[in-house]
């Protein structure tokens, strides 16, 4: 089998890793790809959906993994179908449960899918009059896609309403901006269940911990994600009959009602709070770096797992009973300004735990950084403790100039 993986991230660094296993897959193109990728199989710089398509057509790929969100919202699948090409991913209509705020709260309203109470706006008055009266903190989200940075935690009045400014008409975010979902704020603690389809079913994976924010401690801005772990340490049973009866058969039934049907994934970004789980938001593809640790875990064949939900066949998904722990290493400044270009050493030295490269390239015989998120150091252990022992070991071998991490990722 010929496969085309698009991103260039950890969570493609893993599902490579995974794949790599596999004796049926003969070729693996990546676009654009990192270090870890390059070393496995071929990086293709390509960006563009159209070109991207010729690229399948002329190497004859069987099967194309999208990671990121951006190429689904755009209509990668739609493109590729048209020409014949198989893609596990959402079309276009359904990744707007992603890609629009507005979209998939609507939807979620619709379907009776236990939710923070919101109202969108398109009119930029209107939201402003909204927030006088309202309950503090209050949470102002843009519509579309704003690179994960489109969620303000609106402490007061003032802040709402420069947020509401920022978006609407300063536009910081672009068009992402002009349509906003300004809803209630949820105390709790989140998780993060990653789902395959079928096109008919859902299957959960174990639920999954990511570490959001930059520093130690949950503390300063939001990331892309410093760290996870799997099972998530929080997420109990309870809650996920909860999430079962509330998010996920509401879900199931609302794609079938709307003719959503897709084969590909769908996360489901949870807040639980004191009165149950909500959902916060789905996101239609694996999730970084959730993905990391639960392909540190899964038993099953990725490929066997994907091609059985291409066919609407039933897939039963199976989880070491260990935990894992992924680390992610960052450029200095991250996640605002940041300095890249410089070499990384010591990969020779991770004796416990796998490395997965992320935003690092090679650059002749070297690995330099590229991205704001650089790295990935995951491990597997019987406890919490002993995997993430392994993980910060083989961390401190690893170096590059004003290279951080957080200090207590699966520390609990
Ligand atoms: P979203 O992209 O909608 O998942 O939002 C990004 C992050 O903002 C979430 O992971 C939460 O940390 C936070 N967030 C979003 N919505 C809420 C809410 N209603 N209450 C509290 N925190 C929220």
């Amino acid at each position: 089998m010929r496969i085309l993986i698009i991103g260039e991230g950890g969570r493609e660094s893993a599902l490579a890793a995974k794949l790599q296993k596999d004796s049926r897959v003969s070729h693996m193109f990546f676009a654009n790809g990192n270090a870890t990728t390059g070393a496995i199989g071929k990086n293709v710089h390509l960006s563009e959906i159209k070109e991207l398509r010729d690229f399948a057509i002329k190497e004859k790929v069987d099967l194309t993994i999208v990671g990121p969100e951006a190429p689904l919202v755009a209509g990668l699948k739609d493109e590729f179908k048209k020409h014949g090409l198989k893609v596990f991913g959402p079309n276009q209509k359904v990744a707007s449960l992603e890609g629009s705020k507005a979209f998939s709260k609507k939807f979620m309203q619709t379907y009776d899918i236990k939710t923070a109470k919101a109202v969108v706006f398109d009119s930029y008055p209107e939201a402003k009059e909204y927030v006088q009266n309202q309950e503090y903190p209050l949470v102002v989200k843009a519509s579309g896609l704003a690179g994960g940075k489109g969620v303000v935690i609106c402490e007061t009045l003032e802040e709402a309403e420069a947020t509401i400014h920022d978006f609407m008409i300063r536009r910081i975010y672009g068009d992402a901006g002009i349509r906003l979902v300004i809803e209630e704020y949820l105390e709790g603690f989140e998780a993060s269940i990653i789902a395959f389809s079928n096109g008919e079913k859902i299957f959960p994976c174990i639920a999954a911990k990511d570490y959001k924010k930059v520093g130690n401690g949950d503390t300063g801005p939001n990331t892309g994600g410093m760290g996870s772990v799997a099972p998530s340490p929080e997420f109990t049973e309870v809650h996920y009959v909860d999430f079962e009866n509330n998010i996920l058969n509401p879900t199931v039934k609302g794609l079938k009602a709307e003719g959503f049907t897709f084969k590909g994934m769908i996360f489901f970004g949870l807040m639980i709070t004191k009165n149950g789980t909500y959902l916060l938001e789905y996101n239609m593809r694996f999730g970084d770096p959730e993905t990391q640790v639960l392909m540190a875990l899964m038993e099953n064949n990725l490929l066997d797992v994907i091609n059985d939900c291409m066919s609407g066949k039933e897939i039963e998904l199976k989880f070491r009973d260990e935990k894992a722990v992924c680390l992610v290493m960052c450029s200095g400044g991250y996640p605002r300004n940041i300095e890249t270009g410089f070499e990384i050493t010591g990969e020779e030295k991770v004796r416990h735990s796998q490395l997965l490269y992320a935003g690092a390239i090679k650059k002749g015989d070297k690995v330099v950084s590229n991205g704001g998120r650089v790295l990935n150091i995951v491990a597997t252990g019987a406890t919490y403790e002993e995997a993430s022992k392994k993980v910060y070991e083989d961390a401190s071998h690893v170096h590059f100039d004003y290279g951080f991490y957080r200090e207590d990722i699966g520390k609990f």
